[in-house]
């Protein structure tokens, strides 16, 4: 039993496993978040997903809000895609030459929406980004990108590059092994200061490649942009000949088929989509219009190529899935179940006056340990409130609810969590912020 009277789980198994888990790789883990470091306890090893549940190792089931950090968006081993890939399984796993299930993705997802006109997949968000970067600097024919603080779009170099506290900063990395002279070519600036973002292309009008955006900002908490923000980013994009790109990895077939592009209104030059349109298999893609998507090797010279891209298991999952997201009514009863969920969250922390906020877009929600009304900026994150996250964490675990392991990360609702599922987590909710505050 722990100090607030609630025992904790038992994770023996998954100690075991990590323990051996950390001779073999780094941290234990292939993707560091992955290791619980800012929340209690040793990493839960999974063993199994069905519908909205998760169990681990040690067969302690949980309601899953993270769904493989929201790609599942029917829920784990949503019967539909087990079938279609079981069934595209039967012909051979990786040919390296084009098949008609490419064909199939790629109109299912052209024709609805009317933000791309062509598309390249690949095999990860990192992947897309990166090569969505190289496509605005082959074509504008500039070198520098500019990012906003708190934004991520992958791993790669140009765009591990945060801010420092200046209104304009360069140059400092967030990793070690990027080189100096990448950096340099990445300016990055504060999320909703349109002074900076003057001041920036002011200087640096005639060089700047692309400003790349998470329209839906979920990577460092739920930073919501206001429309007009994103419409001024368009415009100043506009008259510089800088190319605006549409990080819609989490955005995209999230908050409706056509994104946070179509959720606003807004046109972006080129957007690029991630692991939801695999429905869990590895599927990155990039799309703009034909112009200049025709830039891209073997039309144009800009080179970009993967042995696994358009793989036929990975674009057999994507059709089952976005065959599903295209029924009719899908979002709007994804949405409706998380705004009531969102709202009934905020009732409650309201009424016990808890600096509590239930931050929501579409299915995609975040808990944040503030008074604020609004968050909009990284830096606005207060670093303590993670502390109470993490108690949080740790009283959800303990009753059978599963978050992403970082109060940065945001949180998903996925089409197989049920009313019973919602209320079930609500009460548990409720008890941890009881205990929290
Ligand atoms: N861009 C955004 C907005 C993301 O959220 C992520 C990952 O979560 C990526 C890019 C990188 O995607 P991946 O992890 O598939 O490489």
């Amino acid at each position: 039993v722990n100090t607030t009277g609630k025992a904790d789980i038992v994770r023996e198994k998954s100690a075991e496993l990590y323990e051996k888990a950390k001779t073999y790789f780094p941290g234990g883990v292939n993707s560091p978040v992955r290791a619980f470091k800012s929340v209690y306890g040793t990493p839960l090893f999974i063993e199994k997903g069905d519908g909205s549940y998760l169990w681990d190792a040690d067969g302690n089931q949980f309601i899953d809000y993270c769904c493989s950090w929201g790609p599942l968006i029917l829920g784990h081993n949503n019967a539909k895609i087990r079938e279609k890939v079981i069934d595209v399984l039967q012909h051979g796993m990786s040919f390296g030459a084009p098949t008609a299930l490419e064909n199939e993705l790629a109109e299912l997802i052209l024709k609805n929406n009317k933000y791309i006109q062509k598309i390249r997949f690949v095999s990860s968000g990192t992947e897309a980004v990166m090569s969505a970067i190289r496509l605005a600097r082959g074509f504008t024919k500039r070198d520098k990108i500019l990012k906003f603080e708190g934004c991520y779009h992958g791993h790669s170099d140009s765009l591990l590059v945060k801010a420092g506290s200046g209104l304009v900063t360069f140059g400092e990395t967030s990793s070690a092994g990027i080189p100096k002279a990448f950096a340099e070519q990445t300016i990055v600036v504060s999320l909703n200061d349109r002074e900076a973002l003057k001041e920036a292309f002011a200087e640096f009008k005639d060089q700047i490649a692309a400003v790349i955006i998470e329209p839906v900002p979920a990577n460092n908490g739920l930073l919501l942009q206001e429309k007009e923000y994103l419409q001024f980013l368009r415009e100043i994009c506009t008259e510089s000949g800088t190319l605006l790109i549409f990080d819609e990895v989490i955005s995209g077939f999230r908050l409706g088929f056509e994104g946070a592009a179509g959720y606003y209104q807004i046109k972006p030059d080129i957007l690029t989509y991630g692991k939801i349109i695999g429905g869990g298999l590895p599927v990155g893609a990039y799309g703009a219009s034909a112009e200049i998507m025709d830039h891209v090797s073997p039309v144009g010279t800009v080179y970009q190529a993967g042995t696994l891209s358009g793989n036929p298991v990975a674009m057999a999952a994507g059709i089952a899935q976005v065959t599903e997201l295209l029924r009719m009514g899908f979002y709007r009863d994804l949405n409706n179940k998380t705004e009531e969920f969102a709202e009934s969250i905020q009732r409650f922390a309201t009424a016990r006056n808890y600096k509590f906020k239930v931050f929501y877009i579409g299915s995609i929600f975040w808990f944040a340990f503030t008074g604020q009304a609004a968050i909009r900026r990284a830096e606005d994150i207060d670093p303590a409130s993670m502390e109470k996250f993490k108690k949080m964490h740790r009283e959800l675990l303990n009753r059978g609810i599963y978050l992403g392991p970082s109060g940065y990360e945001v949180g998903f609702i996925s089409s197989a969590h049920t009313k019973t599922d919602l209320e079930r987590t609500k009460r548990a909710i409720f008890d941890s912020l009881d205990i929290v505050f």
